[in-house]
């Protein structure tokens, strides 16, 4: 079964006389060690130096052509690589052809690499990290290389054929043979699949300590000996060289560390594979004894690093079998996975007694118990039960949770650079132009920061310093951030103890239990109206008006669809006064009032700021600030500003997938058409469910106010939260709004298609059925 015979011992003269013959090759001639093949060093008298290479005559003619091709594909492929050249034959073959005693030989000739084989010596972590580099190299000038012949024979020393050697572990030691049994069962039931289904090519399969060469300064200088070609997984070829670096009285931890980690920088292993890797090479570790065992059976010379091997090998096996679940993590730490955590499943009150102890013993989160949620997908969580909740709420994952291209263009760029703007960089100028492109042309000044928070606590620094004015005007019940300065333009916050003597609170414009009403053909007007008095007292009063800032979407104050002229009239009069208006389009751009791309497009005005945080980066923490030119150059000529996150290479690349799924995926339109379909139906609940009184909205931004009576419009915000969690129940995640906290509010990822809103619809008529 062996295909290991003795090598050919031909005269040295025969040999002379060949070479002359068959390749013009002369000079001074030095035998050279080889398992199968009679090889030998020629030098010319030009100090040129090849390998004479007498095969084997058990050796297939097929092997060796493919041998000889494959080395002229790296030459192709991977110029740089050092491997032997091919020298053809003086009639252009790649290998020769020498009948001896009736018997078929081939012969090859190739260059000599300087250096000597690596042998023994001890490698450093970093010369380990260029081995598995060199392996992944190798690999990689390989790929495109195809060949019948690795398939058409089948060598011992391929890893996969181990359990035609099951016989020999008879000659493993005692206390040794279970764990070897062990492992070959495993081989037999779980690995042999495994490794069918993956990455697989033809790999060189056998760099070892006396197949790669260095030279005096301990630079490698190549990689010989290309006769273990298999068509096998990558997998395996990494193991081997591992496998064959390993040494026991050297911590293995550095070897597989390093060489692993070298190995993946050239050509990532995926997690299968990098679990796998422990396992083949404790085969490839089993491998070199029981190989020993069947040459020494039939009776072939064994060469003294294979004599030795065994030795080495099976305390090596031990040793990776006592340590196995540190070392799978060590692999996996080097392949860039975690490592595996014993899952032991935490409980929902185990987890919120942590939470409570690091963050705080006032939890401020959603449903009780909160749920633990594990992964997100387009409109859909996950907790950890697996169960899927359809999610009606979260607008952060603006494009659906974990948009692949937007996971792809962050970690893309995680990987190429992240770094801040005090540098020239690419993605902070496309980003900007990206931005600004979707605006007046009046708006072409950005600042990057880094949340919804920030953006407008500039901005409102800004204002002040172009207006040198104090005041500020929001609507009642705003949100608007958490910085002590944004924090008194959010009443929200805190509406009881609210208290902001710089700034003035608008009544909102809510049409459904306002002042004025729907159908109020006055509307628009009689509410901007109401601005006039506080912004002559914030002029009264010495402060003046720096700046208004309006949720366009008027999302606290429960998604009130406002028609356009109201706000067209707030920033005329907040101009007239000398302030400056700030849109606040954290919740509101992007799309997500569906006619445009932003709330200050859908209303009809040119702000002096526009603030974007939240959707920007898909969850990616982004905070923008744009504005005039003229302001900004003010505003810096008063000191420096810099954001150190602000504007990195990272987030704007996740800003520029955004936008650019945006337009792939007309989500625009989807909100636009998605919206209005789902007001519909949540309408057509009304006629079911007296306990809505009003269903609203603009775009994806969708309100549902409830009301114990139609007439009287009293909120029915006791029901809200048990009406939350019977949804929970359905599977849907939505939240509530509103200075009276008996608004549904439902603003979803904009990828929401009309079956999400069929969902939802049915659901919120079993929950409310069941109230
Ligand atoms: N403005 C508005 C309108 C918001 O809704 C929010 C956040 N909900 C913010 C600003 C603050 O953004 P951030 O949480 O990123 O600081």
């Amino acid at each position: 079964m062996l295909d290991t015979l003795r090598p050919p011992s031909e005269p040295l003269e025969s040999l002379k006389t060949f070479a002359r013959n068959a390749y013009g090759l002369e000079g001074h001639w030095k035998p050279l060690e080889g398992e199968r093949d009679q090889n030998h060093r020629v030098t010319e008298a030009s100090g040129a130096q090849w390998v004479f290479k007498l095969f084997n005559s058990n050796e297939p003619e097929t092997a060796i052509v493919c041998q000889a091709e494959a080395l002229e594909h790296i030459a192709t492929t991977d110029p740089g690589l050092a491997v032997p050249r091919l020298r053809r034959s003086l009639t252009g073959a790649a290998a020769s052809e020498w009948v001896i005693d009736g018997r078929r030989h081939q012969v090859m000739v190739l260059s000599y690499l300087p250096g000597a084989v690596v042998g023994n010596r001890e490698l450093s972590a970093d010369k380990v990290y260029e081995l598995g580099q060199l392996v992944a190299r190798l690999g990689k000038a390989l790929r495109g290389f195809v060949s019948p012949a690795p398939a058409q024979r089948k060598l011992v020393w391929d890893n996969r054929h181990i359990l035609d050697l099951r016989p020999f572990v008879e000659s493993i030691p005692d206390n040794l043979r279970p764990a070897a049994r062990g492992l070959l069962d495993h081989f037999a039931q779980y690995m042999k699949q495994r490794l069918a289904a993956m990455r697989s090519q033809i790999i060189h399969g056998d760099v070892h300590p006396y197949n790669c060469l260095m030279d005096d300064a301990g630079n490698f200088t190549g990689v010989i000996d290309f006769g273990d070609l298999v068509h096998a997984t990558l997998v395996q070829d990494a193991a081997n060289c591992i496998a064959d670096f390993l040494q026991m009285e050297k911590a293995i931890d550095t070897v597989l560390y390093s060489t692993t980690r070298g190995y993946c920088s050239i050509t990532p292993l995926d997690e299968e594979e990098l679990d796998l890797l422990l396992d083949m090479i404790a085969i490839r570790l089993l491998m070199t004894p029981l190989v020993d065992a069947a040459k020494r059976s039939e009776g072939c010379p064994v060469q003294d690093y294979l004599a030795t091997a065994g030795d080495r090998c099976l305390p090596l096996l031990e040793q990776i079998d006592a340590r196995r679940e540190e070392l799978v993590n060590l692999i996996r730490r080097a392949g860039n996975f975690p490592p595996r955590k014993a899952v032991t499943a935490q409980s929902v009150d185990a987890l919120m007694a942590s939470r409570q102890r690091h963050m705080g013993a006032k939890p401020y989160m959603f449903y009780d118990p909160p749920i633990h949620m594990i992964r997100g997908e387009g409109v859909w969580l996950f907790d950890d039960n697996g169960r899927r909740y359809l999610d009606c709420y979260n607008n952060v994952p603006h494009v659906g949770h974990c948009h692949p291209y937007v996971v792809a263009a962050i970690a893309r760029q995680a990987a190429r650079l992240n770094t801040n703007t005090r540098y020239i960089t690419d993605e902070s100028l496309e980003y900007a132009e990206r931005l600004t492109a979707t605006m007046d042309k009046s708006l072409t000044a950005v600042v990057f920061v880094n949340s919804g928070s920030e953006a407008n606590d500039v901005a409102w620094r800004m204002a002040k310093a172009w207006t040198a004015k104090r005041g500020g005007l929001a609507m009642d019940f705003a949100y608007h951030g958490i910085t002590e300065a944004i924090d008194a333009f959010s009443p929200s916050n805190a509406p009881e103890t609210w208290n902001a003597p710089h700034i003035r609170l608008l009544p909102p414009p809510d049409d459904y239990r306002g002042p004025y009403l729907r159908g109020d053909s006055e509307f628009a007007a009689k509410y901007a109206a109401l601005a006039d008095q506080p912004i002559a007292e914030l002029d009264r009063v010495g402060l003046g008006l720096a700046a208004t800032m309006i949720d366009a979407a008027f999302m606290t104050n429960g998604m009130l669809d406002v028609p356009e002229g109201y706000l067209h009239e707030i920033v005329r009069k907040t101009r007239a006064a000398g302030g400056l208006y700030i849109a606040d389009e954290v919740q509101s751009g992007f799309g997500r009032m569906g006619t445009a791309m932003w709330g200050h497009q859908h209303h009809g005005i040119v702000p002096d700021f526009v603030t974007i945080g939240k959707p920007a980066g898909n969850g990616h923490p982004i905070g923008v600030v744009v504005t005039r030119p003229e302001i900004l150059e003010h505003f810096t000529a008063l000191g420096p500003f810099f954001s150190t996150f602000g504007g990195n290479n990272v987030s704007c690349a996740a800003g520029i997938a955004v936008l650019d799924v945006i337009r792939d995926e007309d989500l625009v339109t989807n909100v636009r058409d998605t919206g209005a379909y789902l007001r519909n139906g949540l309408r057509g609940l009304m006629a079911k469910h007296p306990i809505i009184g009003d269903v609203r909205g603009c775009g994806l931004a969708v309100g549902i106010e409830l009301v114990t009576d139609r007439k009287t419009k009293t909120p029915a915000h006791a029901v809200v939260k048990p009406l939350l969690n019977l949804l929970r129940d359905e599977g849907i995640l939505a939240g509530s709004e509103g200075k009276l906290g008996n608004i549904i509010k439902i603003r979803p990822p904009t990828v929401f298609k009309k079956v999400h809103a069929d969902m939802a619809v049915a659901a919120l008529d079993r929950a409310l059925s069941r109230l």
